[in-house]
């Protein structure tokens, strides 16, 4: 059963309709809607004050704000409009070994035309590799928590370096404001889980990684007083507006899908999610476009029914250069796929801590904007 307003469906584990006939998931989407920043009347006013008060607490200081950039449409935008508003930002990237060669492109690119710093962190293949696999064979469902984990380490650890106050995101509400189903993606700071799967099934130790935890957020926030933005919140943000601008100011080259700027991403959002986990992403990011008014029901209707890799040939290319590249032969990658999902849960986790947080976090949570 599909709803009929976005396209969620009852493959979603807590899917349902309520009484007005729409999903929860388009409901919950169109209540947070109404008291978003966005819709505010005076969001320029917000704006200029808080990119006034991100220059002034730059003072002195070699950067203003950092950005984390991944070579996606969101993230350059962010870095795009820091630079067109004043704000001197550092770009940072992390390399973990699965850049698109357009990715790599666009980024440097981008930072060349905007003239900013670009700091890129390259990660440690051997060890990566071994946690990447420790993930497979633990047949969870998250095996992007280890980069998305790294990422916010990065993104906090360099900003607490150059003593900035402000990381900038591409997130926002306007493309990703439907939630994400709680049963397609995990806790992105729980670290206990990484290191239990990597304790049971990896075979060397962890010396490099980037880890993130919930204690370090707690840290990062309260103490350093370093605040995570959805930047793109605080502008009426339209993709189709921002990749235009990108496209023909900054030589900047699209990808055919949302998060398709990683090889990786893409085969695990077009091959893995489906396939292994009876899970298409695309109908979350799709959903949001329809609701904001960016896409019609009717056309993402006919594009779910395509594959989500855009052409076969891809497909296969990458399902051989991913499990090459992984070490997989092609029984074992057979084997995984074949293998039935098991919950992050079944493994040590810190969820328990993130919720305690949570609760705790509502006294002194950093203010937004
Ligand atoms: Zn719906």
């Amino acid at each position: 059963m599909v709803c009929s307003r976005c396209v969620m469906d009852d493959t979603i584990p807590d899917f349902h309709i309520c009484e007005n006939g729409y999903c929860n998931y388009c409901n919950e989407f169109l209540e947070t809607r109404a008291t978003h920043a966005i819709y505010e009347k005076d969001l320029k006013e917000k704006r200029e004050d808080f990119i006034n008060r991100m220059k002034q607490d730059g003072k002195g200081k070699e950067y203003d704000c950092v950005v984390g950039v991944s070579g996606g449409v969101d993230s350059s935008y962010a870095l795009y409009l820091a630079v067109k508003n004043g704000l001197r930002p550092l770009a940072v990237h992390l390399d973990n070994g699965w850049n698109s060669e357009l990715a790599t492109h666009n980024i440097a690119n981008l930072v060349q035309k905007l003239k900013v710093d670009l700091y890129t962190h390259v990660i440690n293949w051997n060890e990566n590799r071994d946690m990447q696999l420790s993930f497979f064979k633990a047949d969870v469902i998250d095996i992007e928590l280890l980069m998305d984990n790294a990422m916010l380490a990065l993104n906090y650890q360099m900003a607490k370096k150059y003593g900035v106050k402000y990381i900038l995101s591409g997130s926002n509400f306007s493309t990703e404001g439907m939630r994400i189903p709680q049963a397609w993606n995990h806790n992105k700071y729980d670290v206990t889980n990484i290191r239990s799967i990597h304790k049971k099934f990896g075979k060397i130790p962890i010396k490099t990684h980037l880890l993130f935890s919930s204690i370090d957020k707690v840290i990062y926030e309260g103490l350093y007083k370093i605040r995570w933005l959805p930047f793109l919140d605080l502008f009426e943000y339209n993709k189709k507006n921002a990749l235009h601008i990108l496209t023909t100011e900054m030589g900047y080259k699209p990808y055919p899908y949302k998060h398709y700027e990683s090889i990786f991403t893409r085969f695990y959002q077009g091959y893995i999610l489906p396939r292994k986990f009876n899970v298409d992403k695309r109908k979350v990011h799709l959903s949001t476009l329809i609701l904001t008014g960016q896409m019609e029901r009717a056309n993402v209707l006919e594009l779910l029914k395509e594959s989500p890799y855009p052409q076969k040939e891809t497909e296969q290319e990458d399902l051989i250069f991913v499990t090459k590249k992984l070490g997989f032969t092609e029984a074992e990658f057979n084997d995984y796929m074949s293998r039935p999902p098991i919950p992050h849960e079944n493994y040590g986790s810190e969820l328990w801590l993130w919720k305690i947080i949570k609760r705790l976090s509502k006294f002194v949570t950093l203010k937004k904007f």
